[in-house]
């Protein structure tokens, strides 16, 4: 793994200290003789492992006891329809803010539930701005609203979130959780694929305001309920082992940098690097969203032509920048660079670009 740096969107990079640690625990998991991947979901070495995830992530989030925490499969694609079943019922209509590709998604998902509105959309920026959430016109009785507060493939973070009174926000926040200190009060439902900032694919993490559980109807099917998990804990069936072991090493670990805000800090000078240099390399590179609504996890950019691009990966890909190949369905180049990328990975990144340009300008 020397002398590679990576910049790949999903799954992300990792902590190398938490990675270290994992390769032990998989032979003899804390020294009980046996390995992670095999303990049983009920026993104590796992409920241990399971409650304290569950009570870091209410710490790092600053969370009151309204809210259950829960570690669900089938990613936050799952989401996109178990949001919608457990919350748009009763004739209501639900609103999505379309800023980007997955709150597409998000947004295309719900139709085949109920009615839907959407209230507002990026749409005629192309998606390379996001659209003002200062002033939305929310229905008083709407089932919730619907955003996703970094949009991975478009490059685009949100700066604040709508204050949506009375109706539940539910927030879409697999490509930034823990990057930045956020108002928790304000969500009623949050939901994050593990796989970015937290750790392997194959869990997502949802966390729900306890009073929302009474508007979710008795006749959907248990394993898609929210009451059902939170009723069992989030144990009510065999819940991915061993990625929620993994998310609570790299939950001790944002905790030992400082916390989210430890996290912000480092985050934000990690995209001044790479910014920068797109900013100041006089049209050679071009960065896709508009400033105001630049992600700090996915810097995504253009070179000068096709012709250079190619060259470009190819080059990266020498000299061990990995994952700079943004999403297939979007054609630019992307660097993620979640909790987990060293700053000195970014420096490296940005170094390499400054070169590329000097060889190619
Ligand atoms: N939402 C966002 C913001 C994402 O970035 C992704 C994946 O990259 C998804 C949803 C879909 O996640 P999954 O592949 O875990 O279903």
């Amino acid at each position: 793994m020397a002398n590679t740096y990576n910049f790949n969107a999903g799954p992300g990079a990792l902590p190398a200290e938490v990675l270290q640690e994992a390769q032990e625990d998989l032979r003899n998991f804390r020294g009980i003789g046996t390995s992670i991947l095999e303990i049983s979901h009920r026993s104590k070495a796992y409920e241990a492992i399971h409650h304290e995830a569950q009570q870091l992530i209410k710490e790092l989030m600053g969370l009151s006891s309204d809210y259950e925490v829960l570690f669900l499969p089938g990613g936050a694609s799952l989401q996109f329809s178990m949001v919608p079943i457990n919350f748009l019922t009763d004739g209501k209509v639900a609103g999505y803010i379309h800023c980007g590709t997955w709150s597409g998604k998000a947004w295309q998902e719900a139709q085949k539930t109920g009615q839907t509105l959407v209230l507002a959309s990026g749409e005629k920026q192309n998606f390379k701005q996001m659209p003002d959430l200062s002033n939305l016109n929310i229905p008083k009785e709407m089932a919730y609203v619907h955003l996703t507060s970094n949009e991975t493939i478009d490059g685009l973070q949100c700066r604040s979130f709508p204050d949506t009174g009375h109706v539940p926000l539910v927030v879409d926040m697999s490509s930034d959780i823990f990057s930045r200190p956020v108002e928790a009060s304000g969500f009623s439902l949050i939901y994050a694929g593990a796989q970015k900032n937290l750790g392997p694919a194959g869990v997502t993490i949802v966390i729900v305001r306890r009073s929302l559980l009474e508007r979710i109807p008795e006749a959907i099917p248990d394993i898609l309920s929210y009451r059902t998990h939170v009723n069992h804990h989030s144990l009510y069936n065999t819940p991915p082992v061993f990625s929620v072991y993994m998310v609570n090493l790299v939950l001790r670990w944002i905790m030992k940098q400082g916390g989210v805000q430890g996290m912000a800090d480092r985050n934000q000078q990690k995209a001044d690097l790479l910014y920068h240099v797109l900013d100041n390399s006089g049209g050679f590179y071009k960065g896709l969203a508009y400033k105001d609504s630049r992600s700090m996890m996915n810097v995504t950019f253009r070179a000068s032509s096709p012709e250079i691009e190619n060259k470009l990966l190819v080059e990266l890909e020498q000299e061990g920048f990995m994952g700079l190949k943004g999403h297939r369905d979007a054609g630019h180049l992307r660097a993620s660079i979640y909790n987990a990328v060293p700053y000195d990975h970014c420096k490296a990144l940005a170094d390499f670009l400054s070169d590329f340009q000097k060889r190619n300008g």
